[in-house]
């Protein structure tokens, strides 16, 4: 049976380290900010909101809620992210996606401060993480990172293929694995006979989004499988990228979903908001 990593206990221990560094910053007379700003009232988006507010709240770092009308315009969302960018008692910047039609969210993420853009996807900041300069990570992938190495397999040396190459996580996902010295494989829709590929990982890190697609068939005996995807079925439920019946027998260990990587983005935005008062120093 394979070892279940479990993401709720791995991001509760994280923001508990949040919260010890927040407490220690504010006997420094140090506060920590997130703005989060949310355009329109998607039900997703205003679930998410809510959770960053409360593991704010939790972690002692002060939240900033914009809530602003579907019908805010493009240079109105430009003016208040120009405004943060500019106000010292805002340490971190987060746009809440997606944005109504008619905005354009590359541009606007473009406009926060690479010094604020805690969610780690402006161009800088991966440029940064790139060439292994100091900056924000992208919080899904590094909080993959984090499950993997605190559940106490090490990446070093390891072959690691990640299947998806989004930016958000897969592009990464894949530079972070490098970084701690995995031997990195990216795969995606166009790959050549991916179950052959994927067979070779010992790490296998999934984010297609497309539910259950991958089982048993595409995981080497003994590997440690991530799955990022998370879908809502028919019944109800959450299910991954990952077939988990399927793969759960061959894996040395697995990440379940609910309860595995997704737990973690959160985390690591509390922590990339704590990095945001050195990154500003
Ligand atoms: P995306 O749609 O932007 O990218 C999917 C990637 O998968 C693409 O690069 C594509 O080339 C690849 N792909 C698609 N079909 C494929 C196939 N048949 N074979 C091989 N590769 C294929 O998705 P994303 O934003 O990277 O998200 C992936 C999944 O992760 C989604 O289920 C999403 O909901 C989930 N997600 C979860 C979290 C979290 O916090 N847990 C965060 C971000 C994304």
């Amino acid at each position: 049976m394979a070892k279940i990593i479990d993401g709720k206990l791995i991001s509760q221990q994280i923001k508990d380290e949040v919260k010890d560094k927040v407490a220690k910053l504010s006997e420094q007379g140090v506060t920590v900010s997130l703005a989060v700003i949310q355009v329109g009232n998607d039900p997703a988006s205003s679930v998410y909101v809510r959770n960053k507010k409360k593991a704010c709240e939790y972690c002692g770092i002060v939240s900033l809620a914009y809530e602003l009308p579907e019908e805010t315009t493009e240079d109105e969302l430009l003016a208040l992210i120009d405004e943060l960018n500019n106000r010292k008692d805002c340490n971190g910047i987060l746009v809440q996606l997606p944005l109504p039609k008619g905005i354009d969210e590359e541009k606007v993420l473009d406009a926060i401060s690479p010094l604020k853009d805690v969610d780690g996807f402006h161009p800088m900041n991966v440029g940064a993480l790139s060439i292994g300069k100091p900056g924000f990570l992208s919080c899904t992938p590094a909080g993959v990172i984090e499950l993997i190495k605190r559940s106490g397999y090490s990446i070093e040396g390891k072959e690691c293929v990640v299947i998806g190459r989004s930016n958000i996580v897969g592009k990464p996902m894949a530079m972070l694995l490098l970084r701690e010295n995995g031997t990195v494989t990216v795969t995606h829709s166009k790959t050549a006979d991916l179950k052959a590929v994927a067979k070779r990982a010992d790490i296998l890190v999934v984010a297609i989004g497309k539910p259950k697609m991958i089982d048993a068939s595409y995981v080497k005996d003994g590997a440690v499988v991530i799955d990022v995807g998370i879908h809502r079925m028919d019944n109800g439920k959450l299910c991954g990228d990952v077939d988990y019946d399927s793969v759960e027998p061959v894996a040395e260990a697995i990440t379940p979903v609910p309860g595995g990587v997704g737990p973690m983005t959160i985390a690591m935005l509390m922590n990339n908001c704590v990095t945001s008062v050195d990154l500003q120093k």
